[in-house]
């Protein structure tokens, strides 16, 4: 296959070299262990290499979504069999939390590579409270802000007020947000955009609660089948429908295609038994949206991003 013209650019680029990694599996790079490839993989570590990355490229006429894309901590993300023949641009290495202030509330800066997890255990040891809902999401702070991730008891577009990144031409902004910046699974302003770090608020609390309310996202979370490789759900629920309901209703759970199977535990999760493919994954996402649109007239819309070559 023809190598792509960014690889060939970035390798002649001496400023990326240290950064640059080729032909990285992606098994690691994704909660599902996807059995692909990514022609590169740039990991910065610090901001202004985002920037000049962003900048060098746009004026060798490479666009983002086209000829490169964001990787968070790869849980919400699916990878064609042929892989990705651009680059990635993994942020999980911009990881610094900054307090801004610490009082009634905690008002903190966040990375984008910042595990969503360890933002939780620092809140968590101190008792202040708004975060517990990330219990059990594997994600990072970048790909939590671009999916406005959460569950019905919280999510990212409650606790965010600012959000920081770069334009696709290298351009950095801050951007003040609110509720009404974001949508169910999505933060519209950020399609197009490199989500660099958010700023946050939480108010203190008692341990007590916070730990309460921990406890009840994690009998959450025990329903899930966490055993196994996967990507969280496969399906926005189709409100007030449950994608996971449905799936169940027409005869789909425990459907398995070679290694990829709608879980016997929860039909919105698949699971992948070990080398499972992506068009195995594609046919049984294929066949839930039929069976349900024909048997009960609704569409189910995938929740999880889909990138690379067939
Ligand atoms: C076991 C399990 C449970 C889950 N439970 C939930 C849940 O309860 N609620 C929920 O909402 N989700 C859940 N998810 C899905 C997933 O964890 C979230 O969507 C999470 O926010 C994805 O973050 P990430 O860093 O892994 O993003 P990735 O999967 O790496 O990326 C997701 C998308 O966001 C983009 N992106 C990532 N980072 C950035 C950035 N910095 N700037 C711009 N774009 C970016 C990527 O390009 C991609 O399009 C679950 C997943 C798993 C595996």
């Amino acid at each position: 296959m023809a190598l792509h013209p960014i690889i060939s650019f970035l390798t002649q680029e001496t400023c990326f070299a240290d950064h640059l990694s080729l032909q990285v599996a992606l098994d690691r790079k994704t909660s599902f262990k996807c059995n692909a490839q990514a022609a590169a993989v740039f990991s910065p570590t610090h901001v202004d290499e985002v920037g000049l990355f962003l900048q060098k490229t746009a004026q060798a006429g490479f666009y983002y979504l086209q000829d490169f894309h964001v990787l968070g901590k790869g849980s919400n993300l699916l990878f064609r069999d042929g892989g990705y023949p651009g680059c990635l641009i993994d942020l999980t290495r911009l990881n610094k939390i900054e307090t801004i202030a610490k009082d009634q509330v905690w008002k903190l800066d966040a990375q984008a590579g910042v595990g969503m997890g360890r933002l939780l255990q620092l809140l968590r040891k101190d008792a202040y409270t708004g975060f517990e809902f990330v219990f059990g999401i594997p994600g990072s702070i970048g790909g939590g802000i671009r999916m406005n991730a959460g569950t019905p008891d919280g999510w990212f577009s409650q606790v965010l007020t600012q959000v920081q990144g770069f334009d696709a031409y290298g351009t950095y902004f801050t951007q003040a947000v609110g509720e009404d910046d974001f949508l169910y699974r999505d933060f519209p302003f950020g399609t197009d955009k490199i989500i660099t770090g958010g700023s946050f608020v939480f108010a203190k609390s008692t341990s007590e609660i916070v730990e309460k309310k921990i406890a009840l996202a994690k009998v959450k979370r025990d329903r899930q089948p966490l055993s196994y490789p996967n990507f969280g759900s496969v399906f926005k629920n189709p409100k007030p429908a449950f994608a996971g309901a449905l799936i169940e209703e027409v005869g789909l759970k425990g459907y398995r295609l070679g290694d990829a199977q709608i879980s016997e535990q929860h039909a919105n999760f698949m699971i992948n038994h070990g080398k499972a493919r992506f068009v195995d994954v594609e046919a049984l996402i294929q066949t839930a949206q039929e069976k349900i649109s024909q048997e009960k007239n609704i569409y189910l819309e995938t929740e999880v991003h889909i990138l690379g070559e067939a």
